[in-house]
């Protein structure tokens, strides 16, 4: 069957998801508000990782929606995103990345997506049209890479990921450009079954400009045949794969299973880049957020256990401000440091805030010195 024909038949509503388990009456009616406000979508194949007959399983919740999504504590834009849009769909934050949200839509509706705003919904942040960012990239030549995101960018038709690919490979001064997708983690057969998709991609990363694909496996049972198939034919293809791992609550929040996922990820030959903190957004944050000393320990135990390669990672902040290593606790002090930063005049600053056990944000730490929150910008 065509991809596109196995994605229709994805698991969309409230009765498809009671086949599979037990929803209450009460919780009937809160999960049908849920997905009227972010949609659910869950490939059959995603559906098939879970274990319907635990409540909690860590695959169902990134992709079932919860009771907890009630809770509009946060915000929709925690990454300044909305000031960075120079465009529809063009986001210019750091001095040398462009983003471009190319379409709104994803294989899967993560629940614990920070773009929950605007992904499967209406909007007027996405693309409209294509040549004019490429125009504004070709004349901002301190741009040296293009993250095409969205949405997912790989449920486009791959003529039209041809067309965009092709067309940023022409701007002299870009270095590479990077697709960011979760296709090979929930919808492998996008990769496995479209040899078109692979060609393109192939006969586009070339070797003195490869294409990356940044993935997001956040949890070992991800690591399936299939998708390390689907990674082995990315990387067949000539294209570099790194991975970005969110810090989720009830998914990956105990060392273990987080070393395990960043030792297998390098198995198979995926570089660990980041391992974020889940942003305060919206409908996310109460869910699946980890506290930041909790979550500093965490990863702090992981790496006691990885090799060089597993721990290149940095556990980061992805702040309105800029990108935050949190580098060190000691006592009642986190040390951060900017990684990148919309005022450049911040990169690689490093600073220290009072740290309490249910900080999650950098706006939830007091500055040193002061006895309440602030912010660092
Ligand atoms: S695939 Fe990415 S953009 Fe789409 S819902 Fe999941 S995390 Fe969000």
């Amino acid at each position: 069957m065509a991809w596109q024909n196995q994605l229709k038949q994805s698991i969309c509503t409230i009765d498809q998801l009671r086949r599979l388990t037990e929803i209450t009456s009460g919780d009937e009616k809160k999960l049908s508000h849920i997905i009227v406000k972010h949609p659910m979508r869950v490939p059959g194949y995603y559906a098939s990782l879970v274990d319907w007959l635990d409540p909690d399983d860590p695959i169902r919740r990134m992709a079932v929606p919860h009771t907890d999504e009630l809770d509009v504590s946060g915000s929709y834009d925690t990454g300044g995103e909305i000031q960075s849009t120079k465009m529809p769909g063009l986001q210019h934050k750091y001095a040398e990345t462009a983003l471009i949200l190319t379409t709104n839509r994803c294989a899967m509706y993560c629940r614990h997506c920070f773009r929950k705003r605007l992904v499967g919904l209406p909007t007027e942040e996405v693309m409209k049209r294509f040549g004019d960012a490429a125009r504004y990239i070709e004349q901002h030549t301190e741009i040296t890479n293009v993250l095409l995101s969205g949405g997912d960018p790989l449920v486009l038709g791959t003529g039209v990921i041809e067309r965009i690919v092709e067309r940023l490979s022409d701007i002299g001064h870009l270095r590479y450009i990077r697709i960011g997708t979760r296709v090979p983690v929930v919808f492998p057969a996008r990769i496995l079954d479209d040899g078109d998709l692979i060609g393109v991609l192939r006969r586009l990363s070339r070797p003195a400009r490869r294409l990356h694909v940044v993935t997001q496996f956040n949890h070992p049972r991800e690591l399936t045949p299939l998708a390390v198939r689907a990674v082995d034919r990315l990387l067949g293809a000539g294209l570099v794969v790194s991975n970005q791992t969110i810090l989720l609550k009830g998914v990956n929040d105990e060392a273990g299973t987080l070393a395990d996922l960043l030792r297998r990820l390098v198995g198979i030959g995926i570089s660990p880049y980041y391992v974020f903190q889940c942003r305060p957004v919206k409908r996310v944050k109460r869910h699946f957020q980890v506290p930041l000393a909790r979550g500093y320990r965490i990863v702090e135990d992981a790496k006691s256990t990885l090799d060089g390669l597993s721990k290149r990672f940095r556990y980061v902040m992805s702040h309105r401000s800029g990108k935050i290593e949190i580098v060190g606790i000691s006592g009642d002090e986190i040390y951060l440091k900017y990684h990148q930063a919309r005022d450049a005049s911040n990169l690689g600053r490093f600073f220290k805030r009072y740290l309490t056990e249910d900080a999650g944000w950098l706006d939830d730490l007091p500055r040193v010195g002061e006895g309440s929150a602030s912010t660092a910008s």
